[in-house]
């Protein structure tokens, strides 16, 4: 990134201090190391069409051999550097992270780790009905279930034709028997595509528990076409809704935290607003990325990443990755949502599947 247009730029916010977890790198906008989004697997049973869109993959050898997969030793290895870098949320996701073989296994020996103290999961929900109680022994603590329709029309249109409504249901029917007893649910909005069917969407979650959380369209990866006519920016949704059913603003129960929250003032729950397009939230940014092959990046956005599973095996002392990623974050100047209007987008731009949403 150019350095002097970054300076000309207004200031980023600045990012609340936290005393009790003020240790790690800080990137050169003063933002700490304190989310890990690891992808566990970039392959999916589903073929949303602004993710992994079939049209897009045919013949392409787009998903990594499973030898290029990090191991399972590797993974809880590499959460243990990120940990002492100041890391102490993780979330699994991909692809679709409940395909991978031995999850449960994975998720127990991750929640072990001293210092993780949030592990969370984003899911299509699909396999949950078998995997989900597991999922809970072994240490999960929270869930998130995407869903972008209950028309079953729309869901198939949006989901490449593959799973359904009823199966995402019942997936978060059997998270709830489980113990998930408040989900967050994710729903990329679409103008022309879902945007109508949102109200109905929550009015079936009013009530529940779950969180719904509505996201505006982004222009991850290249091969969704993205265009920015297709986003409904959250403004319009929240007075949309606001009509509807009243609305009051929450604060944000957590630093850095990606949604803007609304309580229903009928007392009916909580709603979430994703506003990457309308509203970045880069200047609160804390999060780090790391693929099912061990790439590391800095930015959702980011083209090019570090590869880790090479210094993995060439290191048994965790010491040389410790001080490796640790300056890559010092170096970290990526703000890629607040500049999106004043740049072009870098050509090549990692998809959302391999890079972990
Ligand atoms: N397969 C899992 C799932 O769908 O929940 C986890 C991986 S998916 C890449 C993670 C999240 O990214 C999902 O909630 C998905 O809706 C969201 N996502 C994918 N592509 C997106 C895009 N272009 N814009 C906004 N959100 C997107
Ligand atoms: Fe699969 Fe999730 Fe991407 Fe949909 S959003 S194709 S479920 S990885
Ligand atoms: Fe973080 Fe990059 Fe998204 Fe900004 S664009 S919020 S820096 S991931």
């Amino acid at each position: 990134m150019n350095k002097t247009a970054v300076k000309r730029i207004v200031p980023l916010r600045t990012i609340s201090s936290d005393s009790a977890t003020d240790r790690g790198p800080r990137d050169r906008f003063a933002r700490p190391l304190r989310d890990l989004r690891l992808s566990v697997l970039d392959r999916c049973n589903l073929r949303c069409t602004y993710c992994m869109p079939e049209d897009s993959l045919e013949g392409r050898g787009v998903f990594l051999p499973r030898e290029e997969l990090l191991t399972d030793d590797e993974v809880v290895r590499l959460v243990g550097i990120f940990r002492d870098l100041g890391v102490h949320k993780v979330r699994l996701t991909g692809g679709e992270p409940l395909l991978r073989p031995g999850l449960a296994d994975l998720v127990a020996r991750i929640a072990e780790l001293h210092g993780v103290d949030d592990l969370a999961l984003t899911t299509n929900a699909i396999l949950l009905p078998r995997q989900a109680a597991d999922l809970r022994r072994a240490g999960l603590g929270r869930i998130t279930v995407s869903l972008d329709s209950l028309d079953p029309e729309v869901f198939r249109q949006m989901s490449g034709g593959r799973g359904s409504v009823d199966e995402v249901l019942s997936g978060i029917e059997a998270a709830g028997q489980a113990g998930y007893e408040r989900l967050k649910i994710n729903t990329v909005v679409q103008r022309g595509v879902n945007d109508a069917g949102v109200e109905n969407l929550l009015a079936h979650f009013r009530g529940s528990g779950h969180v719904v959380r509505l996201i505006e369209f982004m222009d991850v990866g290249n091969l969704n076409h993205w265009r920015r006519e297709q986003v409904v920016p959250s403004a319009e949704l929240l007075r949309r809704i606001h009509a509807r059913w009243p609305l009051r603003p929450l604060s944000p129960s957590a630093p850095g935290e990606t949604a803007r929250r609304f309580a229903y003032e009928d007392g009916a729950g909580e709603i979430g607003f994703i506003s990457s397009i309308t509203q970045p939230f880069c200047g609160d940014c804390t999060r780090a990325r790391v693929t099912a092959d061990g790439t590391f990046y800095t930015c959702l956005f980011a083209g090019q990443g570090a590869a880790l599973r090479p210094l993995l095996r060439q290191y048994a002392d965790d010491e040389p990755l410790f001080a490796f990623l640790g300056r890559r974050w010092s170096d970290r100047e990526d703000r890629y949502s607040e500049l999106r209007r004043r740049r072009a987008a870098p050509d090549h731009r990692v998809e959302m599947f391999r890079m972990g949403g």
